[in-house]
């Protein structure tokens, strides 16, 4: 696309996995790339480091999981994996039962002859189906099923959902509430990829490997819009000077134009970390808490890493928060509406007029993506940039 060797330079804003896999592909491809990050480290919403000598998340627990073997592939050249099945147990009615809700979550929370019966009813509704929409049951004309479906969502669903996204269930995309199906068996896993994984010295290391180039430069602890503007007549100014060549953003659109279109909805979250002196917390290493905590869920690290260290562990409580442009929050989750799609289109638009301007990754495209999508994103982003 650039053939002049003065535009063979490349600016990439944010070194999450959109970022850095697009800095890593320019720079193969004999570009010099800049990357400017505002966070004090690189990794994106990845970033993970030892609290108290226990590997731990800084922005939530992250779970590697694909269908897709050309990301798996890509991602190989930079780490070793562990094999990891994630497992997340729901503390329902006082106890603790398989999310997603499955046979022995069934079995757990119904005398034994319904359970039966509903199991029996199930696999006959949905012949050769191993996964269902909690609102596909509530609808299904068998009353049974049907009152299984309101049990599931009623007890899975409703208060988890009004508390992460801040509304109530009903207005909350379909498509979010469906990324947790109900399971017609004992396929007790979260993810159904044939690809899980765990990057065997963490994350962070991974991306270390991946910026590792002579061809880029990272500067970090750097908000990207004090060193680029973007001019009236469709030029970007790095520094002050006109820069030709692609600089690829992954923040969130509306920062880039100080909201001047209004504030796209972002959910955040309140952290809560805590370093406790004892061997195990809880029985997995995610336990969700969908009703009466004001927490949605409580990760233990050292159970989704496979780390060993014996009388410590750090967990994590979540509790989710509305987010606000600039005030330090992070901006985790798009919030899929029609206005909001709207409104991200508008700033698209206003975007329009800079030729060499590029928008990847979850906030930049407002996409609820997985990391995987992430990196698929950016690789077919940059295999469009170098041809
Ligand atoms: P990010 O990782 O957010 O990176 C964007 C980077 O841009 C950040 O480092 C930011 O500091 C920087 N930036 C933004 N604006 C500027 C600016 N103006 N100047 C300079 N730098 C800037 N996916 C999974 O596959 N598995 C999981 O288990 C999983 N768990 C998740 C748990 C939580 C709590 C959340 C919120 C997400 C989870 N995800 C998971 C999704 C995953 O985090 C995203 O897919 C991934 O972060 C997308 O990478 P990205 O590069 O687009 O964004
Ligand atoms: N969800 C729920 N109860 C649960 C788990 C998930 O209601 O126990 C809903 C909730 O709306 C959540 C969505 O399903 O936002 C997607 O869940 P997922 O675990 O994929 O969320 P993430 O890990 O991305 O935060």
């Amino acid at each position: 696309m650039q053939n002049s060797p003065a535009a063979r330079q490349a600016v990439v804003v944010g070194a999450g996995f959109a970022g850095a896999v697009t800095a890593r592909e320019l720079a193969d491809h004999g570009y010099q790339v800049k990357i400017l990050e505002h966070r004090a480290q690189i990794g994106g919403n990845m970033y993970d480091y030892p609290r108290d000598g226990v590997l731990t998340h800084l922005y939530g627990p992250h779970i590697f999981h694909t269908g897709n073997q050309k990301v798996f592939e890509y991602l190989s050249r930079f780490t070793r994996w562990v094999p990891y099945e994630h497992r997340v147990l729901g503390r329902i009615k006082g106890k603790y039962v398989p999310i997603p809700f499955n046979f022995r979550s069934m079995e757990e929370l119904f005398p034994s002859e319904e359970a039966a019966m509903l199991r029996e009813k199930l696999t006959a509704a949905y012949p050769g189906q191993d996964r269902v929409s909690v609102l596909d049951l509530v609808h299904n004309p068998d009353p049974d099923i049907a009152r299984l479906g309101e049990f599931v969502f009623e007890n899975v669903f409703v208060h988890y959902t009004a508390k992460q996204w801040g509304m109530p269930v009903e207005q909350v995309d379909t498509s979010v509430i469906n990324r947790v199906p109900v399971v017609l068996g004992y396929d007790d896993r979260y993810f159904r990829d044939p690809i899980q994984m765990m990057p065997e010295q963490g994350f962070t290391p991974l991306f270390e490997a991946m910026l590792d180039h002579e061809n880029i430069t990272v500067e970090l602890d750097t908000d990207a819009r004090s060193r680029l503007t973007l001019t009236e007549d469709g030029r970007i100014l790095l520094d002050g000077e006109t820069f030709t060549g692609p600089v690829i953003y992954t923040g969130a659109p509306d920062e880039l134009l100080d909201c001047r279109l209004g504030a796209l909805p972002y959910r955040s979250l309140r952290l809560d970390f805590e370093t406790l002196e004892t061997d195990s917390f809880q029985p997995a290493s995610v336990v969700n808490y969908p009703n009466e905590e004001d927490f949605t869920r409580i990760t233990e690290f050292k159970k989704l890493t496979g780390q060993a260290m014996p009388g410590r562990t750090v967990i994590l409580r979540e509790y989710p928060a509305k987010y606000q442009p600039n005030t330090g929050m992070e901006a985790y989750y798009p919030i899929d509406s029609e206005e909001s799609h709207a409104l991200y289109q508008r700033y698209r638009e206003e975007f329009a007029r800079y030729g060499n301007l590029y928008f990847c990754g979850r906030l930049a495209e407002y996409r609820y993506y997985n990391m995987d999508a992430a990196v698929d994103a950016a690789l077919r982003l940059s295999a469009e940039l170098v041809k």
